[in-house]
């Protein structure tokens, strides 16, 4: 009965323009023999032409069959490979000058997971055209139980206040509400049903109140962080929740996790994973965190040649490493712990992966260490390291987030009628998925911007 409440969001505000400041108004272009990657078969369709005319894939065909209408810009694609613009599913980002990051870095989409005011002004910008940057879909500010994590957060102690926060943070303008990890019981379902209510998806990390199967049965649209399901796969799921403080904020997931490794069930794993297959719960591990946090403490790890990029007080706040998630591992055992359930982590998203669970890619840059952009093609190395194929990591940042954000039909492939959001590859990603960093062109919006133009926006502060 829960199924029909699984909702696409609703993206009225999502399709911005392209980042149109960055140069001359819109014309026709083609690639001609290019190879398109075909996300959904996973395959190569070598020698075709990509015809784009303002902000849309005007024509897609065999190079030889389809001609290129007089006056439009022919640019020779040979040897190149041609993906859908990728997506960040996870990202919180506040600083305008390095918006223009990701769309440097073939990230024409995010998602941001704490809606500020300055996301809806940034949103009007980037249709209007006066700020170069990605798509973004957005998220309401953090619902958080009655002493939440973060400031800024809306805090909840009971259903009614629950309720009310979802219908004020849809009058606001989020496309989804974010649920957060000391929601009480009774106020994260009573949210759940004023979403389904609403017609507002709702998505977040799991509460500790709550186990992940419920959430999954309650209709979150999708987990973040793997939050809850290790926990969800023990044996001991009952007796380990029963013994969290309900004092929050409670900080103690790796102790959690631990327990709940050494308690694995394999069959209480596959049901649950059925489960998320049959709600349409989709998971968006971002290991790119779940590393950062395991090894924040090894100093090649943080001596990372991108920092350069960020703007000061970005990578100072990075360096002071203030966040009460990543301090206090000064023990080298705890250092080992974190180690340990990060590569049990991406054992998980492998075993998920197999049994048909939905993946979207993220990253949650912002926090230390995962930088706007770049960072993207990190986690898609590591969803292959998991255990996907180049083509399964593929499409977690295309056809996925476009399926995710009940979009399809305008997003997600290289197809006719769909908006120009491209990116150009010197080599084949389904050889190598790290082959999605050797990016020559990116098309936002039916915006064309070369390897020079992308050099242009990749200046450090
Ligand atoms: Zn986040």
């Amino acid at each position: 009965m829960w199924k029909a409440m699984v909702l696409a969001l609703s993206v009225t505000l999502l399709f911005v323009a392209g980042p149109r400041s960055l140069g001359p108004a819109l014309d026709s272009f083609a690639l001609v023999h290019v190879s398109i990657i075909d996300v959904n078969a996973g395959m190569v369709r070598p020698g075709m032409t990509v015809l784009v005319a303002g902000d849309r894939i005007a024509e897609v065909g065999p190079a030889e069959q389809l001609s290129v209408p007089a006056g439009a810009r022919v640019i020779d694609a040979t040897g190149k490979f041609l993906i859908p613009g990728l997506w960040d599913m996870h990202v919180h980002w506040y600083d305008k000058q390095s918006l223009k990051l990701f769309t440097a870095n073939g990230v024409t989409g995010v998602r941001q997971m704490f809606g500020y005011p300055v996301h809806l002004e940034w949103r009007r910008e980037l249709e209007a055209g006066s700020l170069a940057g990605p798509r973004m879909a957005m998220a309401s500010p953090i619902i958080d139980g009655p002493r939440p994590f973060w400031p800024d957060s809306i805090a909840v102690s009971n259903p009614e206040e629950g309720r009310k926060a979802v219908q004020k943070v849809k009058k606001w303008g989020a496309d989804f509400v974010k649920v957060y990890s000391y929601l009480p019981r009774d106020a994260y379902f009573a949210i759940a049903e004023e979403s389904r209510l609403g017609h507002i998806p709702f998505a977040g990390h799991v509460p500790w109140s709550v186990s992940a199967a419920e959430a999954s049965d309650a209709g979150q649209r999708s987990i973040e962080h793997l939050t809850g399901v290790l926990l969800a796969c023990s044996a001991q799921e009952a007796e380990i929740r029963n013994k969290i403080p309900q004092a929050t904020p409670f900080t103690g997931r790796a102790g959690i996790e631990a327990r709940a490794i050494q308690t694995y069930d394999e069959k209480k794993a596959r049901a649950l994973f059925e489960r998320f297959i049959k709600n349409g719960t989709w998971q968006c591990p971002t290991l790119t965190v779940l590393r950062s946090s395991a090894y924040l403490d090894d100093k090649d790890f943080r001596d990372d040649r991108r920092l350069k990029y960020m703007p000061a007080q970005v990578r100072q706040r990075w360096e002071r490493r203030e966040e009460s998630r990543f301090g206090n591992r000064n023990a080298a055992s705890n250092d080992a712990l974190a180690k340990a359930i990060y590569s049990r982590y991406l054992e998980l998203v492998g075993a998920m992966n197999r049994a048909g669970v939905q993946i979207i890619a993220g990253t949650d840059t912002g926090n230390p260490y995962c930088f706007p952009g770049f960072s993207l093609h990190d986690e898609l190395g590591l969803l292959v390291k998991s255990g996907l194929t180049a083509a399964e990591a593929l499409r977690t940042a295309t056809i996925n987030p476009a399926r995710y954000l009940g979009v399809e039909d305008r997003l997600g492939t290289v197809e006719k009628g769909k908006f120009a959001d491209l990116v150009l590859l010197e080599a084949n990603p389904l050889d190598d998925i790290h082959n999605t960093h050797r990016i020559t062109t990116v098309v936002q919006g039916g915006q064309l911007l070369d390897r020079k133009a992308l050099d242009k926006m990749l200046v450090q502060p």
